[in-house]
Formats: C-alpha cells, structure tokens, sequence
C-alpha cells in the first residue's frame, strides 16, 4: 500500500495553523492523542511506551528519544522541555514548515512529551529568522490558552497537570542549535556549548534537569500515541522507525520537503519524489551539510539511521543535497569552509583556529595558489581538530573535508597541479546548472 503521510498530512490545507482547523480534522487529531495519553497512561508507562516505539531523534543524532527521557534523575527539582527549533543546517528546512503550517501538532507533542517527564514548562527555542513561524506558534499557544488545553489544567482533564509553554527567539547563531548552546542562549547568554557530561538531562537549562528534543521528534508524538506503537514500528526499519521529513535540494526538478516512511532508498527520494536530478548526479550529502558526502553508487541506499551509518555517513536531519557534474568540489567544500568558520563561537583553539585554517587551505586551492604539500596539510589539520573540541561543529567541517578529499581526490590533485578547476568553472563561482533551475 503506497506511504500515505501524517505529519505533511494537512499543510496545504486552508489554515491549517489554526486550532479550529486542527480540531476539525477527526480521528485522533486535535488534541485527542494527548488526552488518551494523559488518562490512559501513567508518566512512566508513557515513557515505556515511547521508548518501545522506538523513536529516534530527528534532530540529527537520532538517539533513542524515550530512552533519553529516562536519565532524567529522581532529585525532585523542577524539570524542563526544550523544543529545539533552531534548524539551522543548511540543507535542513522541515521543522519551519511544521511550525508555519502544523503548529498545534507540535503543541500537542510537548503536551505528551511533558506529561511523560514530568515538566511544568516548556521552552521552544526557534531560530529567529522564522518571524512567519514564530508568529504562528505564538497564535497557535495563545489559541491553546483560551481554549483551556494550556495553563493550569491542560485539557481540562482535572489530573492536576500545569503545563506553560513559552516561545523564545534565537538571535541567528547556528550554534544555538546545539542542545547545551541552546541553553545557554535560552538563560540569556551567549550561545555557548558546554562540556558534557553533565548532560542536559541532568543538569541542563539554570542547572535543572532538562529533556532537549527536537521539533519533528515531538510531532511524532501524537502519531505513536493516537495511531499506536505497532502502527509505528511498521514505518520502515524497526530498529528506528516512523514517518521523516526529507529536506531534498540542489539539483533536482522539484525540490522540497517529502514525508516518507525511514528507510526510503535514496533513488526514490531524488527520482520519484524531487523530480530527478538535473543533469549527470556527481554527488549526494544524505544529512545536511557537515555529514560525509555521497557518491552516486551509494543511490540505493535506504536512508535510515543504521543503514547510512554503515555506509560511512549519517542521516542527520535528513537534508538531502544533490548536485551534478558542474559543481566543482573544492568550490563546494570551500563554501561549507566559510559557513562553519564563521560560526564557530570560539571557545575551543582547534575549532576557532582550526576551522580558519581549513579555510584557507580550501581558499588557495580553489584560487590556483596551491602548494604541492597542501592535501597532506589538509590532512594534518583536520586531524588536530577533531574530537578535540567541547562540541561536534569542528567535526561539521572536518567529516566534509575528509570525505569529499577521499571521494574527489582527483579532482582536488587537479586543483593543486594545474592550479585550475576541472569543471570548468570560473573560480569561486558556482557553475550554472545545465537547464535553467526550476521555480520553486
Ligand atoms: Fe565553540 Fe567550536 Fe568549541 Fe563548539 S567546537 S564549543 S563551536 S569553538
């Protein structure tokens, strides 16, 4: 039977953003599957059966999220969500449309994710370029309020459960979308990670126990709840299942965003659900940009999270770039050069000093300034940075680096010994594509 969509279900529908709306929708919509969770389910048998279901974050690590919400410790101090909404990867644009045109699924995810914690508050940090975004989650709570699902007894359901959520603004910083960076913004400082451990869990945001769970990861929620944990473990893989949103861009005929079961081959993805690509495939990051890039004998992949671990990268937050054989390499490895140089926050020498180095080099071997030892110094870099940082965003540098080296290695000897490119590209300059891109 073909996938038929849950999460996407009803973004094109009229003001799907609207409780109304939401409510409208039947089943176990609208409110419905947090009610059944908080008056069938004990928090901790809600935990369990999370865990069960086997969901796994969608943020990028895709860890287990109910076994996540299992280290928070029993101290007794007041616990805290927060809803990671700092998508900032480039590649990466699922949770806007989630908080653009289904708001009220998120709300009702926190609902559940907080009744199974614990928390009394929960903060949703969203990257505050989304003001369309933020406007309609912010409406969307404020419809909550009024209608008695949110505050003092959610749903009205009389368990004596309080539930606040409060929407706070990133000041555009990717490094905010690290989960202790997050926190650190969200206390009002600056965006700096932390060393972990404590993790969050423990000791999160002012030092309380704190569970950080990212937007899609919540929605999903409502789903496993309303539609049951064995619906759930049929969609793809059982070791890490459910619906995702797949981010695919670059050169393809209709890029977006595409709900699909985890596990989706990647051939289907790029072929049937994004049109095709345009031109010749040369390359495929399967993850947002800081995963290991792809070749194109890697199409049948199925893109889950253990399937493209082992075939050397990561599924990330599942931003599929495609690009074809106008791109230069180095080119494109210089552009993501720039990108997490620039957002280093400093802390850590390897990164802040590392990350300008590594651009440089890229920088001299795009522009014909090359010296003959320079992919052996490449090398010699990214192996004083790695793993040697308070946070994996020098690594978001360094595993493109590495894998784009290994799988385009001729082309970046090309770049030293001819000082040229061997696309043909103007250096610094993307290549056009070979037909017109699309509108999108
Ligand atoms: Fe900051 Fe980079 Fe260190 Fe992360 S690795 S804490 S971004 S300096």
């Amino acid at each position: 039977m073909p996938y038929e969509p849950v999460i996407s279900k009803y973004w094109k529908t009229p003001e799907s953003w609207t409780l109304k709306q939401y409510q409208s929708r039947g089943d176990y919509w609208g409110y419905a599957a947090a009610k059944k969770a908080i008056t069938e389910f004990e928090p901790k048998a809600l935990i369990s059966y999370v865990k069960d279901s086997n969901l796994r974050g969608r943020g990028g690590a895709g860890f287990s999220t109910g076994l996540k919400w299992t280290f928070l410790p029993e101290n007794g101090k007041p616990r805290f969500l927060a809803v990671n909404a700092d998508e900032s990867e480039p590649g990466t644009f699922k949770d806007r449309q989630i908080l653009a045109y289904d708001p009220h699924q998120l709300i009702e995810g926190i609902i559940i994710c907080c009744w199974a914690i614990g928390a009394k508050h929960a903060y949703v940090f969203v990257r505050g370029e989304f003001v369309r975004e933020i406007n309609r989650l912010q409406s969307a709570i404020d419809e909550c309020y009024a209608a008695g699902i949110l505050g003092e007894d959610v749903l009205r359901l009389g368990k004596g459960f309080k539930l606040d959520i409060t929407v706070l603004r990133g000041a555009g910083a990717y490094i905010c979308g690290e989960e202790t960076g997050l926190l650190s913004a969200a206390e009002g400082k600056r965006a700096y990670p932390k060393i972990k451990p404590p993790f969050p869990a423990v000791e999160g945001f002012f030092r309380f126990p704190t569970i950080v769970n990212n937007v899609e990861t919540l929605s999903n929620l409502p789903h496993i709840v309303g539609k049951g944990k064995e619906w759930y473990l049929q969609q793809g893989p059982a070791a890490g299942p459910g619906p995702k949103l797949y981010c695919i861009s670059g050169h393809v005929r209709k890029p977006g965003v595409y709900e699909a079961p985890l596990g989706t081959k990647l051939r289907t993805l790029i072929d049937e659900y994004a049109g095709g690509v345009i031109g010749t495939l040369k390359a495929i990051i399967p993850g947002g940009s800081s995963m290991p890039i792809f070749t194109p004998d890697k199409l049948d992949l199925a893109m889950d999270f253990d399937t493209v671990r082992s075939a050397g990268s990561f599924l990330g937050s599942a931003g599929v770039i495609v690009m074809n054989d106008s791109v230069c390499m180095v080119n494109a490895l210089l552009n993501l050069a720039k990108f997490y140089h620039h957002e280093s926050c400093g802390q850590c020498t390897p990164c802040r000093e590392g990350l300008g180095w590594l651009e440089k080099l890229v920088h001299r071997l795009e522009f014909g300034h090359a010296h003959d030892n320079d992919l052996d110094l490449i090398k010699e870099v990214c192996g004083m940075i790695s793993k040697r940082t308070i946070c994996l965003l020098s690594d978001s540098l360094v595993m493109p680096v590495e894998s784009y080296m290994k799988a385009f290695f001729k082309e970046f000897e090309y770049h030293v010994k001819e000082k040229k490119c061997m696309t043909g590209g103007q250096p610094g300059v993307w290549a056009p594509c070979e037909e017109p891109a699309l509108a999108r």
